[in-house]
């Protein structure tokens, strides 16, 4: 719909010059609440990257996607920010370091990257790379991942922890690791691995770092709370703790007993939680120095949130805590618990992927077109049916009444019935065109109006529903309108066709109602005048975003710009950069998107490290065991018989050829023109 805006005539067009700017659409979208210190708006209302955060140096979003394209790089588009990659590390580094020095910490941390947040390699690579000067380490919940995690991670110092089900090969592949000169932690996350960890260490006369993940009775909340408590899916409760200590001493394993591992969920929102958790995890480390374990290493897990919606609270969309607040937390707690008890503080261990990788991708796609409904009134007929005169003197009504403007802030209290006459006859209004909408559909089905009339009359009482929005619109805010008016703008909202699939690049909106901010890349200075939602390219109602960030809350609806004939309207999905990618399946035969990674130039600008091609059509037919030589030659075949019965020119038929031929080598997505 066209939001009220009295600098606006009836197309959108604006009618004044519009006092909206850059820093307005910074703040319409969240961005100086969840961007920070990333993303920003310049002043020819683009998006801004500052890949480095606050030390320095940025790029207009917009000029990079157009060079980008100018290199062959088709939306939808991957851009991955290594910088921001080695930015945030340092911040979680930092945070420690500072907490560290607060609380007199006779320990140090030193963290882990879960590999299941992102395997790409070349995301994997660079956080080895960055992470080296910290002794940065891996954490590997499968086979493969541990193989990921053995080849790359090669700084003797770096902890490589391997958490999940292990079977005796994972466990000698691990122990044997050790003698390569790593420092690989079979985490104990099953009781009945216990038995094989000691089997494959008397086997190889070696055994492994050995760490325990304790099931804490902790209650958690949000969407990961079932992560911990009795009924938990890993971790050994305090029984079974205390049987594995027994058998590991029996063994004559006890000495390699170092680490004691938790994990309370992903996206922790509320820090209480945490507290708890650490608080019962620091005792049970405590106690286990008094069994007699050596130890040396608490692991708090991952679930680090992020602030997706900038709105500082423990909704799922946010957390109420900063990384500071979160590393203090750690490092005094655990203390709290050590002191007393004159146990040497641990070296603390955290896999936090969420909180390192979803600010450093930024998928970008293009909106392809847009559809609405048109909100003005139809030319009327020389003998019009009642029921459209009926509508159009509805209408006209309702345009008649005086716009009630900004004039309401001076007296207020003198307004307040002045406003609610307002709404009386709004609602009145509304009510009739409802009617004589109905009152259309019964007589278009008795026969009594034609098609183009039936047309005529929804036109019209779309018409009405936009007239009486712009009216909504100028009323004083907060003003209480009723629900049924309140909704009104949604039933003119437009959908926009989004050039990608939720269902391969952001999966977890249509999972599990994840929300990721998403705005245009440009335009940002110009007022936006249409509300509206994305419909993907997939055939499945569900490829679509319909849930927006809004302060702590959700909207259903996104204010946009009116496309504009031949000029492209970007936009950008932020935060996305843990867990989407591998979680993005092949519905539709959707493939992966190009992705590309940049980083700032020494002397300015950028270079570009990588370039990942997205799977072409032939890739994702081949990962359903399609044959695409064979597709080809069957059409071949059938083209040569329609050729030979005169009903497909030779010409034709090798244009069609030409055609799948080319497909094959292309990208699953649409080509833009
Ligand atoms: C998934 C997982 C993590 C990562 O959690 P984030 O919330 O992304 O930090 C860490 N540890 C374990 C054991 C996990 O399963």
């Amino acid at each position: 719909m066209v939001l009220a805006d009295p600098r606006r005539s009836e197309t959108g067009v604006r009618l004044s010059d519009s006092a909206w700017t850059a820093a307005d659409g910074a703040s319409l979208y969240g961005l100086d609440r969840w961007g920070d210190p990333y993303f920003s708006v310049n002043a020819r209302g683009h998006m801004l990257v500052q890949p480095r955060g606050d030390r320095g140096g940025s790029l207009d979003l917009v000029e990079l996607v157009r060079e980008l394209q100018g290199r062959g790089l088709s939306l939808p588009l991957l851009i991955r920010f290594d910088d921001i990659l080695e930015d945030r590390l340092e911040r979680l580094h930092g945070a420690f370091e500072r907490a560290i020095a607060q609380y007199g910490y006779a320990g140090r941390y030193q963290g882990v990257f879960p590999v299941k947040c992102n395997q790409q390699r070349h995301v994997v690579e660079q956080l080895v790379e960055s992470g080296r000067r910290w002794h940065f380490g891996l954490e590997a919940g499968s086979k493969a991942e541990l193989l990921i995690a053995l080849s790359l991670l090669d700084d003797p110092d770096a902890l490589l922890i391997c958490n999940g089900y292990k079977d005796r090969r994972f466990i000698e592949t691990a122990i044997l690791a050790r003698q390569l000169g790593r420092q690989p932690v079979v985490v104990i996350e099953q009781a009945d691995e216990v038995p094989r960890i000691i089997a494959a260490s008397h086997e190889l006369g070696a055994a492994p770092l050995i760490g325990i993940r304790a099931k804490l009775a902790t209650r958690s909340t949000g969407r990961w709370g079932s992560s911990v408590g009795e009924r938990a899916k890993f971790g050994l409760s305090v029984p079974q703790l205390l049987s594995c200590v027994e058998a590991l001493r029996q063994a004559g394993l006890l000495a390699d007993l170092r680490l004691l591992h938790f994990h309370i969920g992903s996206q922790i929102n509320d820090i209480a939680v945490l507290k708890d958790a650490l608080q019962e995890a620091g005792r049970i480390y405590v106690e286990l120095t008094r069994l007699g374990a050596p130890m040396g290493y608490l692991d708090v897990g991952g679930g680090l949130g992020i602030d997706y919606d900038g709105s500082r609270t423990a909704s799922a969309a946010s957390k109420n805590y900063s990384l500071q607040n979160y590393a203090n937390d750690v490092v005094a707690t655990v203390r709290e618990c050590c002191e007393p008890h004159g146990v040497t503080p641990p070296t603390l261990v955290s896999e936090s992927g969420r909180a390192l990788a979803s600010h450093f991708s930024v998928l970008v796609f293009n909106v392809l077109g847009a559809a609405s409904l048109t909100g003005s009134e139809p030319e009327a007929a020389v003998e019009e049916a009642l029921i459209l005169r009926n509508l159009r003197e509805t209408l006209h009504t309702i345009e008649a009444w005086p716009a009630r403007g900004s004039e309401h802030d001076s007296s207020q209290g003198a307004d307040a019935s002045a406003v609610s006459g307002v709404l009386e006859h709004l609602q009145e209004a509304w009510n009739d065109a409802l009617k004589f909408r109905d009152d259309a559909l019964a007589a278009f089905r008795l026969g009594y109006l034609s098609l183009p009339e039936r047309g005529k009359a929804e036109q019209l009482s779309w018409a009405c529903c936009r007239a009486i929005a712009r009216h909504l619109a100028t009323l004083p805010p907060g003003t209480a309108v009723p629900e049924e008016l309140r909704t009104l703008p949604a039933v003119l909202a437009g959908t926009y066709y989004a050039n990608l699939s939720v269902f391969r690049s952001a999966p977890d909106t249509w999972a599990i109602d994840q929300l990721f901010p998403v705005l245009p890349l440009q335009r940002l200075n110009e007022q936006p005048t249409r509300l509206g939602s994305f419909a993907d390219l997939t055939c499945d109602s569900d490829g679509k975003l319909a849930r927006f960030i809004d302060r702590g809350q959700v909207k259903p609806l996104l204010e946009l710009h009116e496309l504009r004939q031949g000029e492209p309207y970007w936009m950008g999905l932020f935060l996305a950069g843990a867990y989407q990618e591998v979680m993005g399946n092949l519905h539709n035969l959707f493939g992966s998107t190009n992705a590309v990674h940049i980083r700032l130039a020494a002397g300015g600008g950028y270079q570009v490290d990588h370039v990942v091609r997205g799977d072409t059509n032939a890739e994702v037919l081949q990962a359903m065991e399609h044959d695409p030589d064979l597709l080809l030659e069957r059409l071949r075949v059938a083209s040569e018989v329609a050729i030979a019965s005169g009903r497909l020119g030779i010409g034709d038929a090798r244009r069609l050829m030409a055609h799948l031929r080319s497909s094959l080598e292309q990208t699953t997505y649409l080509e833009e023109g």
